[in-house]
């Protein structure tokens, strides 16, 4: 329903185009469901459920199938691109309400007041654009310096916003238009809730020892700023007003004559902030809390591996980023040892990329009863978690991420969006887990780094143990949509991000350390600041691996069969030295053949070990391996390294 009131007080509806099918089915036991079949879009037939609302199906039709292979892009058809945003708002928390006397209280959210200028580049001749603004936000007007005042209308209750122009503009335009708007708007959840499930909240609700102090997050899904439809990376210029205890980190480099974030003595009304985004972000983030005095100010770290001769990046190359560290009250003892751990993490990830995207980065320490985080470019928001009730502990200590052994692994999960999420991007909902499952690894390499092979160990373990629990739920390739129905946020993390990050594991083993960290890091340099997809992920390793890789990511991204494998060995006179023994390792594969690095582990009598990598990629794949001495044991897969259920005899 299109919301012309302001026109016509008639209802306008808006009828399916020509080839298009809608149909409304009312079922007993699931409501009313909607189907249909949309030629425009790349997965072209979908089965939603309107309550609660959920995606049931959504796949492409074998036709369009056959007409865009495997992988799609979203944005090919992007009529524009959003070059820059000048983006001048102030905002006005307006803390906690509930409905009613007995209700839980909510977050209301802040007031918006703002005037935001986006330069647009148009790529296929164009009448009107569609942009999202969050409806709860309301549009005073939409003016142009080149075109005059535009006519705008808006979906009822949606986030849509469609301008019209005076007249088609041809590819190659540039114009900017401004919007003005305001509108009170509920603050962000944050993207990563490290617990099993939203339930738990509630057995924690009044268990917590101190009131977390209130933070407003406004982040992608949001649409608390006019964007377009898809993403798309833009420079900005972001001044953000906030009454004067409150303070703002967002998206971009902080202005050097920006005031404390925390407020020192008596100020004077309003208070603001502006950022410079010179490297573009995917989207625009902004959190705005009250911060204690004394957090970490802005420290220039040398990232001395971020000079990578070899590849030319586009944009601009950093060997320094400004590190600063700010928390609430409660978490302001932490600073110390969290900026510190950050920067060698930043500078570990430095390091392995030869780069640093952008060039400062705000840690922002929130009070918070239950442990997760968000990472926008150039900051990243992490819950420091108050003292609580042992019960719920038990209960948040049960999910596929929560590696409660190594406290730096949130924190390094959040710091390697940096480079994966927010410098390369994914290009629709199935390419996720070149977000999550590359950050999921590269915290699980910080964590080797930091403690060592056995903490590795350990780490590998837990993301094989969820990824062998929920693999049969779906391939990683089915992004969000894994336990979407059961709303299990669990297997998502399950697969997307552990499992995703052992397949990483897994490509490295196959194909060597040399050719998998330059497979990374071309990968890295041909998308950054750009969104990728699993196809070009197989093109860049392919290239350093001088090898074809399609099936591989098939295999473990497509589809989400796990290999059965049946180990066995046995000693034996060597061929054509009777003298001496071998032993001769064997693994048999039923069902799906799978190509999957495991790794054997001899053990001899005289305590002395020896450890090899088999591909084992056959039916039947043996290795004969001269023995150096009596054999006391065969171990196979002690490093967790294979997701596969082996069985040995
Ligand atoms: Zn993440």
């Amino acid at each position: 329903m299109v919301d012309f009131s302001e026109f016509s007080d008639r209802t306008w509806w808006m009828t399916p185009r020509t080839g298009n099918l809608v149909a409304e089915i009312r079922t007993e036991e699931y409501g009313d469901l909607t189907y249909t079949q949309t030629e425009q879009r790349p997965e072209d037939v979908s089965l939603y459920s309107r309550d609660p609302a959920r995606v049931i199906s959504l796949y492409a039709s074998a036709r369009k199938l056959a007409e865009r292979g495997r992988y799609f892009d979203t944005r090919d058809n992007a009529a524009f691109d959003l070059l820059d945003y000048d983006i001048d708002a102030s905002f006005e928390p307006r803390g906690v309400g509930r409905e009613s006397l007995g209700a839980r209280p909510t977050l209301l959210g802040c007031w918006i007041e703002a005037a935001a200028r986006l330069a647009i580049r148009v790529r296929a001749p164009l009448k009107s654009l569609t942009l999202h603004l969050a409806a709860e936000l309301d549009i005073h007007s939409v003016t142009s310096n080149e075109l005059g005042a535009l006519l705008f209308f808006r979906m009822s209750g949606r986030d849509d916003v469609i301008v019209n122009l005076p007249a088609e503009a041809p590819a190659g335009t540039e114009f900017t238009i401004l919007i003005r708007y305001s509108g009170l708007l509920e603050a962000d959840e944050l993207e990563e809730n490290w617990i099993g499930r939203q339930r738990f909240l509630d057995v924690g609700g009044t268990a917590t020892y101190g009131i977390p102090e209130r933070r407003y997050l406004y982040t992608n899904a949001s649409n608390w700023y006019p964007q377009p439809t898809q993403s798309d990376y833009a420079t900005a210029t972001l001044t953000l007003a906030v009454p004067e205890n409150y303070g703002v980190v967002a998206s971009g480099d902080p202005v050097a004559a920006n005031p404390p974030l925390a407020p020192a003595g008596e100020q004077d009304g309003w208070r603001s902030f502006s950022f410079v985004t010179v490297q573009p972000a995917r989207y625009l983030s902004c959190l705005i809390t009250r911060f204690a005095p004394g957090g970490a100010q802005p420290t220039e770290i040398a990232m001395d591996g971020a000079t990578d001769p070899a590849s030319a990046l586009a944009g601009v190359s950093y060997d320094s980023l400004l590190l600063a560290v700010e928390a609430n009250d409660f978490g302001l003892e932490r600073v110390p040892e969290r900026a510190r751990v950050a920067a060698d993490i930043l500078r570990f990830y430095a390091s392995l990329m030869g780069d640093v995207p952008y060039p400062a980065f705000t840690l922002a320490l929130v009070d918070s009863r239950l442990p997760g985080g968000h990472s926008p470019a150039y900051f990243a928001v992490l819950n420091e978690v108050l003292p609580v009730h042992g019960r719920l502990m038990q209960t948040w200590r049960t999910d596929p991420v929560a590696f409660t052994d190594f406290p730096s692994f949130f924190l390094a999960h959040e710091l390697a969006h940096q480079w994966w999420g927010q410098a390369v991007g994914w290009k629709n909902y199935h390419e996720q887990w070149l977000s999550e499952g590359f950050a999921q690894y590269f915290a699980a390499l910080y964590v080797r780094e930091a403690h060592g092979e056995e903490a590795f160990t350990e780490v590998l373990s837990q993301l094989r143990r969820w990824s062998l629990r929920h693999a049969d739920q779906g391939p990683v390739y089915l992004g969000y949509r894994l336990g979407h129905l059961e709303d299990e946020p669990r297997v998502f993390r399950a697969l997307v991000y552990n499992k995703g990050a052992l397949v990483l594991h897994m490509l490295r083993r196959l194909v060597g350390d040399p050719a998998f960290f330059r497979g990374l890091r071309r990968f890295y340099g041909e998308t950054r600041f750009d969104v990728a997809g699993t196809d070009d992920l197989i093109r860049a390793f392919e290239a350093e691996a001088d090898r074809p890789l399609e099936d591989f990511f098939v295999r473990w991204i497509h589809e989400f069969d796990l290999p059965a494998l049946r180990f066995d060995h046995r000693t034996e006179a060597r061929p054509d030295d009777p003298g001496a023994t071998d032993v001769v390792l064997r693994f048999q594969q039923d069902g799906p053949l799978f190509e999957i690095p495991v790794t054997v582990t001899l053990t001899y009598r005289s305590g002395v070990e020896e450890s090899m990598v088999v591909v084992v990629d056959e039916r039947t794949t043996e290795l004969r391996v001269p023995l150096q001495g009596a054999l006391r044991d065969v171990a196979v897969n002690e490093d967790n390294a294979a997701l596969a259920e082996i069985s040995s005899r």
